[in-house]
């Protein structure tokens, strides 16, 4: 295709030009798009059995759950994986395994969705924010700074598909004794140099929302190789745990229930089937748009979000850093008119619950109760929103726009073209 780095504003569609993008582009449910004959065939072999709980029914037999989390474990590499309600108990669970709760504090980034955050809250502990770095995820360096004697835990998240810097993080974590929580809500599949993201750190949440990468409407994951952490999230997943007989773990607790169903069981299983090509396709896609629109991007000085391991990155998401909020304001409102919603991703005056910014109730110490995690052996009055700015500075100057698998071959150059038309009116640096 050609490439029109002779474009110039009036040619851009937010002038009256012709919009790169000729259709609507698909919606960003990558495996959400991609039910099929093989969850309909499941969920009603659920259905027909009248098994719905993963524990017992009328018929004898393998859980969906249960093959499920067998399915997740050997494919991740990991020994353990339990099924849940969602990847905020998934997290909550985890926290659990790890006997967080009343006078802890665990850090989290200022950049996540909020459940990281409350999960904590969950269980009784305080969370506190960190900044994040250039690819947008946990920064080792703001993190360390940020730990007291009541820190025990660590929370980097994967976000937009991508790893942490998990190198430091997992250094960070073992010279200051903490134990690491990797949220990889956004990330299932991806990988840190050939190891699943999840499985790095003492435990690992993932989600089963319909906005992530796989789906059963809700849902989640975690994974540890710790046979003590897998039996205490068991606990914790479900009240009545303590009444198996195949239990090892030297206490025993009563915990909540947040267990998942056999219909979720069964629609999550047969989507993992089909994560090798979601992947695959966001990949190959990514990488074709990037191809495409480099050398521009290059010679006007923008700058692509950092990738700790480019090939471990799900490819979700295209995030690139204009010189200033501005300037990534009329990048976004010039792509969005070219046909592909682009946006900024933060805004001051437009709440989005993904940035420590906009958590007011918890910035003002407010729970559900009277009483709060931060009445309870802490010095703090509530989550210091305000301690976050480098974050708040990156993500206001950062333009976001998804990249779905289901993009068609032309829908990738329409894509491209549209980047394409935009940078090219930016000045040169
Ligand atoms: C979606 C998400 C969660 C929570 O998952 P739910 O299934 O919605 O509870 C946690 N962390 C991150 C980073 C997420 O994106």
């Amino acid at each position: 295709m050609s490439v029109s780095t002779g474009s110039t504003a009036d040619q851009l569609a937010l002038n009256g030009g012709v919009p790169a993008v000729r259709g609507m582009l698909p919606p960003m449910y990558p495996g959400g798009m991609r039910i099929g004959v093989e969850e309909e065939a499941a969920v009603l072999e659920v259905l027909r059995s009248k098994r719905l709980f993963r524990y017992y029914g009328p018929e004898e037999g393998d859980s969906k759950v249960g093959l499920l989390e067998d399915a997740v474990s050997a494919k991740f590499g990991v020994r353990h994986t339990l099924a849940v309600s969602s990847g905020c108990a998934a997290l909550a669970c985890a926290l659990a395994a790890l006997g967080v709760g009343p006078g802890d504090e665990v850090i989290v980034p200022a950049y996540t969705w909020i459940a990281s955050a409350a999960a904590v809250l969950m269980v009784g502990a305080v969370p506190v924010i960190a900044e994040v770095d250039d690819a947008l995820t946990l920064d080792a360096t703001d993190a360390e700074e940020r730990i007291t004697s009541r820190t025990v835990a660590l929370v980097p998240v994967h976000m937009r598909g991508a790893p942490c810097n998990m190198d430091a993080l997992l250094g960070l974590a073992a010279r200051r004794g903490l134990r690491v929580l990797e949220d990889s809500a956004q990330a299932v599949g991806a990988s840190y140099r050939g190891r699943r993201l999840g499985t790095l750190g003492d435990l690992g949440a993932f989600s089963l929302q319909f906005n992530k990468i796989l789906t059963s409407g809700e849902g989640g994951l975690l994974t540890t190789d710790d046979s003590m952490l897998y039996e205490r999230a068991l606990m914790f997943h479900d009240v009545a745990a303590i009444k198996r007989d195949d239990l090892v773990v030297p206490e025993t607790f009563i915990g909540t229930t947040c267990r998942m169903s056999e219909l979720q069981g069964a629609v999550a299983l047969a989507q993992l089937g089909k994560l090798d090509g979601i992947l695959a396709d966001m990949r190959a896609k990514f990488a074709s748009i990037r191809h495409q629109v480099s050398e521009l991007a290059e010679a006007k000085g923008i700058v692509w979000r950092r990738q700790w391991d480019e090939a471990g990155d799900a490819c979700i998401a295209l995030i690139a850093y204009l010189s200033d909020a501005a300037q990534a304001g009329e990048v976004a409102r010039a792509l969005t008119a070219e046909g592909l919603a682009a946006r900024v991703l933060f805004d001051p005056d437009e709440v989005d619950l993904h940035i420590a910014y906009h958590w007011a109730p918890l910035g003002s110490g407010r729970g559900w109760s009277a009483r709060t995690p931060w009445d309870q052996d802490s010095d703090r009055a509530g989550l210091d929103l305000a301690s976050c700015p480098r974050t708040y500075e990156l993500l206001g100057r950062a333009i976001h726009v998804d990249v779905s698998p289901e993009l068609t071959a032309e829908e990738v150059d329409q894509v491209s073209l549209a980047f394409q038309k935009v940078f090219a009116t930016l000045p040169d640096p």
